[in-house]
């Protein structure tokens, strides 16, 4: 094995044992992570300032738009947007499914009519 891998092994093993023995007493407010500067992917975090471990992850419901955390999100991943969802409760999940196929609906009725438009 190489030095670098051992030496980033030991590492990994030293923020383990770190984050096991840490009270995450220092915790940072909500804080948006982004996948690249400036790109936020809409969900924030709590992290331990001490070990670096995310101790609470929250998101906006798709639907109403209120912060949900992560042990109360229904997820549905969406294959029309290719995007995951997230909501605060079945219901909203229920009236989002529900425009999303009339959404759909529209969608087939108008490539319909201008196939057959077309011949
Ligand atoms: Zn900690
Ligand atoms: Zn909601």
């Amino acid at each position: 094995m190489s030095t670098y891998k051992e030496l980033e092994r030991e590492f990994e093993r030293k923020i383990k044992e770190l984050q096991n023995h840490c009270d995450h007493k220092e915790l940072s407010k909500w804080t948006p992570i982004s996948w690249a500067p400036g790109h936020y992917t809409g969900h924030e975090v709590i992290i331990c300032r001490r070990c670096g471990l995310i101790i609470n992850e929250r998101t906006q419901c798709y639907w109403c738009g209120q912060w949900i955390e992560k042990k109360n999100w229904i997820k549905d991943d969406n294959l029309m947007i290719s995007k995951t969802a997230y909501f605060c409760s079945e219901k909203c999940l229920q009236k989002y499914r529900k425009k999303n196929r009339k959404e759909i609906e529209a969608l087939r009725r108008s490539l319909e009519s201008l196939i057959t438009r077309e011949m």
